[in-house]
């Protein structure tokens, strides 16, 4: 096999996995066989070795020093996905007979809540179903003797993303951020439980990012096995079982990558100039074309948009995929079409989609 250079990247707006910064595939092509000289792969040594110790405490510290995440956190590595968090959320932090609250925000909120139900009594504080998950409440009221609130930062499906959290008195607030972990600065300490799956802002899927505050680690139902409980995860510094080394080495990259353009403070710039691109074509179509969302929500992460008919869509995803950008087809369950512009998407790429838009718009219009 030859090496190659990517040089001739496709333009990806997949909503996940999604596109990853180049220098970063290019480092870990690099360094996969031979690991800086030590003549063994990062995944073929023991996630015990100095060497892999030195790549996973790394990744810890730089996702406190870039999220500002303070000593009364833990950071944990977990496998499963933001998916097994549905579950340990609820089965942690909720004692039996107990119970939480949920904002059902989207599609990921309502499957977040499908687990929960299974295991407390879950109250809806804020249902966007009836119109179609394309807006969010201002204020949220919790209720009496509620183990935590739960939200879904950023709608991945819906395109609807929250601008100011919600403030809570005692009542923690566990979010789902998934889909914009990384994007954007935010106060971490509002939060109890912050979880994130990897393969959108943070790398390759196989690792699951949790941020605990220390009060909410030990589990408050009794009999939960080992893996289940974040206690056990915390204890060990994540390394109880085989962490996804690989995961977690494309997760150090990336977090390097990160800092090395400026931090989140930056990369937030960034994304608020490639999703004013994009929006900015949607309304510059004249309802040609239409965001559901409610302008004051909408997503820098996920632009949802529809155009006039489902076949003129399908023109424009096809058209758009012979130009060299794939992934613009909405989510099944929702239609539509869809612009994924996470971290590692280029600002020219946003540009190179609203220029097009502009143009199918010409064509079409
Ligand atoms: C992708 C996504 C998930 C599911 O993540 P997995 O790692 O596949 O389990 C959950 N929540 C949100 C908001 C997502 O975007």
């Amino acid at each position: 096999m030859k090496t190659c250079r990517h040089a001739q990247r496709t333009m990806n707006f997949y909503a996940g996995p999604s596109t990853l910064p180049l220098s970063v595939l290019e480092e870990l092509a690099e360094t996969i066989v031979d690991y800086h000289g030590s003549g063994l792969s990062l995944i073929e040594t023991s996630h015990r070795s100095p060497m892999y110790d030195r790549v996973h405490n790394r990744a810890i510290d730089l996702v406190r020093e870039l999220l500002g995440v303070p000593r009364s956190y833990h950071v944990l590595f977990l496998g499963g996905g933001a998916t097994l968090q549905f579950s340990m959320v609820p089965m942690n932090l909720i004692p039996p007979g107990g119970g939480c609250d949920f904002v059902l925000s989207g599609t990921w909120a309502e499957k977040a809540m499908e687990d929960a139900e299974k295991i407390g009594n879950v109250r809806v504080v804020f249902d966007g179903r009836a119109d179609g998950y394309v807006t969010l409440p201002r204020d949220v009221r919790t209720s009496e003797g509620s183990c935590y609130l739960h939200i879904t930062s950023n709608e991945t499906i819906n395109g609807v993303q929250w601008k100011r959290f919600p403030a809570t008195a005692d009542v923690p607030v566990v979010a789902d951020m998934s889909s914009d972990i990384m994007s954007r600065r935010f106060d971490a300490e509002a939060f109890g439980v912050i979880y994130a799956g990897a393969q959108k802002n943070l790398g390759a899927a196989g690792v699951t990012v949790v941020i605990i505050r220390d009060d909410l680690v030990e589990s408050k139902r009794p009999g939960l096995t080992a893996y289940l409980r974040y206690a056990t995860h915390a204890e060990k510094s994540s390394l109880y079982n085989t962490p996804p080394v690989f995961s977690v080495y494309t997760l150090c990259l990336v977090l390097e990558w990160v800092r090395s353009q400026g931090g989140v403070e930056e990369i937030e710039r960034m994304n608020k100039k490639k999703s004013a691109a994009v929006y900015d074509a949607i309304d510059a179509g004249c309802g040609f074309y239409s965001s559901p969302v409610d302008r004051d929500v909408r997503s820098t992460m996920n632009v949802v948009f529809r155009l006039p008919t489902e076949e003129m869509e399908r023109r424009f995803v096809a058209e758009a995929e012979a130009a060299g950008m794939i992934g613009l087809k909405g989510h099944r369950s929702v239609g539509g079409c869809r612009a994924s512009l996470y971290n590692a998407l280029p600002e020219e790429w946003a540009d190179a989609l609203a220029d097009f838009m502009g143009d199918f718009l010409r064509r079409n219009g």
